[in-house]
């Protein structure tokens, strides 16, 4: 969907014109008689705002339906209880952490088991696949590294054993890739992210392929309860008038950045889909509606945990916090926040290294956030040199 698109698929209040839309704040709905009602009973089955915002984001994602929650992990954990004990998944190694705590920690008690493969490479998928694989879940591009997975490759073994393809397009945002149009069945976002975009609220949302699963989501939805609230959905809702140029504009920051980054000599390796010498930068191209988004990650060549917590305590714009894709620029060390819940082995396994540096480019001027930078970086290569006086 282009800008006029998305901003005219929120619609104006049928009731009153109000421009905006409504914020429900009611419990329950008044009946005429038992049974009888406008279409809503009681606000966890559905509520006015909420049902704007499930419109509006199956529409951007070209689904049959959409569902808020009240987090992302809440709407990640609404999917996975589509599954039965015994069940297996084959996810992305380097999945967000809180869902690998989810599915390792909850899941896996309860007979779940989850391979975690590389699948930038869909054979690895190919290896791991059993009778009982009922999910592939990918992300694409992953948090922190940025791999990039074939979307419409890994759909066609999804569907040649009868599993679901469900992607996580949190990083890509439905701006830059539609996984539904690419083949996937599901797909997530932490709504948190870039959707809302203003870091002011935590939010999930689910959008399915087929009215089958709409309905099996929104069965789970209404069983398990965590339902996003009017007052979040209509800040959701306007976060997504303007998701478009934000997106875009922190694309072309995120690129300026890693093209800085390049060239810095305490940089060892710079993680961004748009650079030519990205490991999937062919596919991110193919896929990603020529947006590879906001977010660059980048290694030290002093490969520790010291050197990094120096950059990321010296910059001034860049703030240091968890969460991305808002409109303020952030920065994380996955190592000791985003991903402290993985061992240590298995994050180096998967590319995130000690000195590894996430940033979400805000919308920002470009200048000012590598000047940031620059002055950061400086901040160690001044240490080092004052060693040798
Ligand atoms: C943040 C995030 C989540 C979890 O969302 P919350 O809203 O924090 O619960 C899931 N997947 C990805 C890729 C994320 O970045």
């Amino acid at each position: 969907m282009n800008a006029t698109q998305i901003i005219h698929s929120i619609p104006s209040d049928p009731l009153t014109g109000a421009i905006s839309v409504p914020i429900y704040q009611t419990s329950t709905f008044i009946q005429e008689a038992p049974g009888v009602n406008k279409g809503f009973d009681y606000a966890r089955s559905n509520n006015p705002t909420r049902k704007v915002l499930e419109d509006v984001v199956a529409k951007l994602e070209n689904g049959d339906a959409g569902f808020a929650f009240s987090t992302g992990l809440a709407a990640i954990d609404a999917v996975l209880k589509l599954l039965s004990a015994g069940d297996e998944i084959i996810a992305v190694d380097d999945i967000y952490g809180g869902a690998y705590r989810l599915f390792t920690h909850v899941y896996e008690k309860l007979g779940i088991k989850v391979h975690y493969v590389d699948t930038t490479e869909a054979s690895n998928i190919a290896k791991n696949i059993s009778s009982k694989t009922k999910l592939i879940w990918i992300e694409s591009p992953t948090n922190p590294t940025l791999k990039v997975s074939d979307i419409k490759e890994i759909s066609k073994i999804a569907k040649s054993i009868d599993a679901l393809l469900i992607v996580d397009n949190t990083f890509a945002s439905p701006i830059a890739q539609n996984p539904i149009d690419l083949g996937a069945d599901i797909v997530i976002h932490s709504g948190t992210k870039y959707i809302a975009g203003h870091s002011d609220l935590v939010a999930g949302l689910v959008i399915t392929k087929t009215a089958e699963l709409s309905e099996k989501i929104k069965f789970v939805q209404n069983a398990s309860g965590a339902v996003l609230g009017p007052w979040d959905c209509f800040l959701t809702i306007r976060g997504i008038e303007t998701l478009e140029i934000r997106y875009k504009k922190q694309c072309e920051n995120a690129f300026k950045v890693a093209k800085y980054l390049v060239n810095h000599e305490a940089v060892q390796e710079v993680y961004y889909p748009g650079l030519a010498t990205h490991k999937n930068h062919e596919i991110a191209k193919r896929q990603q509606n020529g947006l590879f988004g906001g977010i660059v990650s980048f290694t030290l060549k002093e490969d520790t945990q010291e050197e990094a917590v120096n950059v990321v305590t010296n910059t001034q714009y860049f703030k240091l916090a968890e969460s991305l894709g808002g409109v303020k620029s952030l920065l994380c060390h996955p190592a000791q926040m985003t991903h402290a819940s993985i061992p240590r082995e298995i994050r180096l396994k998967s590319g995130i290294k000690d000195s590894l540096i996430r940033l979400s480019c805000g919308i920002e001027c470009a200048e000012d956030l590598i000047s940031d930078l620059s002055e950061s970086l400086k901040s160690i290569t001044k240490e080092k040199n004052s060693l040798f006086i």
